[in-house]
């Protein structure tokens, strides 16, 4: 365990690192085999290893999920609208401009924040191709019901599955839902790469797809069947991929016993919602978003720079929803008047530190702070 003292910052999230000795015997097979990239040994290896602990069928590593996300979209060949959620990281709808896509901000449901299945129908026009609704804080979304929605109409589903690494909802991996889904590895999420991401898909056809766009279009030596990018992980990612794999269901424990003790402490303060724990079955506790509702004796921002001043470093995610940016609030759907729950939401969020190595007493000093 690191030394922690009251004066060094405390980070909504810190990156899980093995040490660095386990490292350099997979950089000098690196350095052997002198292969870098273009699906070497092990990015093949954490391929096959992430199928096996997420419960999937196919994968294919990216480079990072808002390439994963882009190219997902070109995989299905999506044009036209597509249905998403407001509340959300921005590269979310950033891929639909990507790809020439208008996006259509549906609202999200008081409570888990993901997109509202009960609004999904209305927003359905004879231009809309898709959905890509987003396990939001890891929380699986109503898959039921979007699954369902998605073939009366015809619709693709494309999850962005950016925070929900290892969830499992009552059928399995969540992971398993829709027609594709995309994760994150980014060095902010609760398995990292770096950088990275991955699609998961059900079929091998598919997959050799996705796997053949990420790598310019080639089929093989001299073809090129469409205009692909450069989605590649890279050797280097792969290989500390699959040390952070040796060390993910300890660190998710860890990640548990933190929310639980954010829980209990947070308990009965008038005006502090916690957001209901994410897995039916199995939950990450990628993150803690508390509501600071109007109750609270202080407004959302004093409580967050009350934090700040302490030197906890929260962050206000999803603020501001994505359809307050300036490329999408033109939109008529990013309307403030369609997306109540979602601005409610955003204005009320705080997501606290929670990582690993975050100690029991620094979460203490975080919940007296907010205690008053
Ligand atoms: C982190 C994140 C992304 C982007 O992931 P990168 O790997 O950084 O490209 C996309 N969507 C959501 C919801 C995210 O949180």
């Amino acid at each position: 365990m690191t030394e922690f003292n009251k004066t060094s910052p405390i980070f909504v999230t810190q990156p899980a690192l093995p040490p660095l000795a386990e490292f350099v015997p997979l950089l000098e097979q690196i350095w052997k085999n002198r292969i870098l990239t273009n699906g070497g040994p092990f990015h093949n290896q954490l391929e096959e290893a992430l199928c096996a602990y997420l419960g999937v069928a196919h994968i294919s590593l990216f480079t990072n999920a808002t390439i994963g996300l882009i190219t997902a979209l070109q995989a299905l060949q999506i044009k036209g609208e597509v249905i998403t959620t407001p509340y959300s990281f921005v590269a979310t709808a950033h891929s639909l401009l990507w790809n020439g896509i208008a996006p259509v901000f549906v609202d999200v449901e008081p409570t888990s924040l993901n997109l509202d299945p009960d609004r999904i129908e209305a927003a359905i026009t004879e231009r809309t191709t898709a959905i890509m609704p987003v396990h939001c804080y890891g929380h699986p979304c109503d898959v039921d019901r979007i699954d369902e929605i998605a073939e009366k109409h015809n619709l693709k589903v494309i999850y962005d599955a950016a925070h929900a690494f290892g969830v499992q909802c009552h059928c399995g991996s969540v992971l398993n839902h829709g027609d594709l889904s995309v994760l994150s590895f980014h060095a902010t999420k609760v398995f990292n790469t770096f950088e990275g991401g991955a699609i998961i898909c059900r079929d091998a056809t598919m997959k050799q797809h996705i796997d053949s766009l990420k790598n310019f279009g080639f089929a093989d030596e001299t073809t090129v069947i469409d205009a692909g990018i450069n989605g590649k992980m890279s050797e280097l990612n792969a290989a500390f991929g699959l040390l952070q794999l040796k060390r993910i269901d300890e660190n998710l424990e860890k990640r548990r016993l933190i929310d639980r003790h954010y829980r209990s402490g947070l308990a009965g303060i008038k005006g502090i919602h916690c957001l209901a724990t994410a897995g039916e079955l199995v939950d990450n506790c990628a993150y803690f978003p508390i509501l600071v509702r109007p109750e609270f004796r202080m407004s959302r921002d004093a409580t967050f720079q009350l934090l700040r001043e302490n030197g906890i470093y929260a962050r206000r995610y999803f603020y501001p929803l994505i359809s307050e940016f300036s490329m999408y609030q033109n939109i008529p759907s990013a309307a403030r008047g369609n997306l109540p729950v979602a601005f409610d939401a955003a204005g009320q969020v705080i997501c606290l530190p929670i990582y690993p190595e975050l100690q029991s007493a620094q979460v203490d000093m975080v919940v007296d702070l907010i205690r008053g």
